[in-house]
């Protein structure tokens, strides 16, 4: 027997898959080349299961203490957790101790501290570096001509392993200017990335614009809306 919410979700996440799929071929990119990070952020432990159920094992939280009390709730899966919120420098030790990637690295203070807080005998924490596209600066991200340095202060960091760069653009309604900033962030890692670094990771895309960052080589994108529905208001206790 599968429950009423079972089954949307397990709808919802096959559109999901199918849109990937078909952003995919008309992109010219390999099927199966893009990974689906399921945001649960402000979603019950219910509906994570629901979309464990069908098929899920990765997922991206942005509030520490909410992704705690979740993964406690569901300790029995094999789930794997993204953190993809504003690091704040009071809860390094959670996210490195509990997580598996960080989308939305910032600030080399906060690489030192998860690198070190790191439990000994885990894999290193995989570090996506976000990059503020906008320049807006109430926007999180770094600066794009601040990047290099970042990621070259930060490769010396035991206990976090590079893996590429992220951006979360202001929304746009129209294909082009969705592909705008994904073709920048694409364009910037093409620039810095090395044998030794090959920033592999473009995180980048959503519910509403995850074609375009398909169509410019994302290779995760991060979607929450089109698997669960809209957020409740409230963050569930
Ligand atoms: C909430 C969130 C998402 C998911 O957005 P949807 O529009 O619901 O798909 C992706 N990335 C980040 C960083 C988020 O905070």
């Amino acid at each position: 027997m599968i429950t009423a919410l079972e089954q949307i979700v397990a709808d919802n996440l096959a559109r999901v898959r199918e849109r990937i799929a078909a952003a995919e071929a008309r992109y010219g990119r390999p099927a199966g080349s893009v990974a689906l990070l399921a945001v649960s952020k402000v979603q019950s432990a219910e509906r994570v299961a629901a979309a464990y159920g069908a098929g899920q094992t990765t997922f991206g939280e942005s509030y520490v203490q909410e992704a705690l009390d979740k993964q406690a709730a569901l300790m029995d899966l094999p789930l794997q957790w993204h953190f993809i919120g504003r690091v704040q420098t009071n809860k390094t030790r959670a996210i490195a101790g509990r997580f598996d990637w960080v989308h939305g690295l910032c600030d080399l203070k906060h690489a030192r501290r998860l690198g070190a807080q790191r439990p000994k005998g885990s894999d290193p924490l995989s570090v996506c570096v976000q990059v503020n596209l906008s320049g807006e600066a109430s926007k999180a991200g770094v600066n794009p001509a601040a990047v290099g340095a970042l990621l070259d202060a930060c490769r010396a960091i035991d206990g976090i392993t590079l893996q590429g760069l992220m951006t979360l653009p202001a929304p746009a309604d129209d294909l082009t200017a969705q592909r705008r900033p994904f073709a920048a962030l694409r364009a910037l890692r093409d620039r810095l990335a090395t044998p030794e670094l090959s920033l592999a990771t473009l995180s980048m895309g959503m519910t509403a614009d995850l074609e375009a960052a398909i169509a410019e080589g994302a290779t995760m994108v991060r979607i929450g809306t089109a698997i669960f529905g809209p957020r409740p208001a409230a963050r569930p206790r």
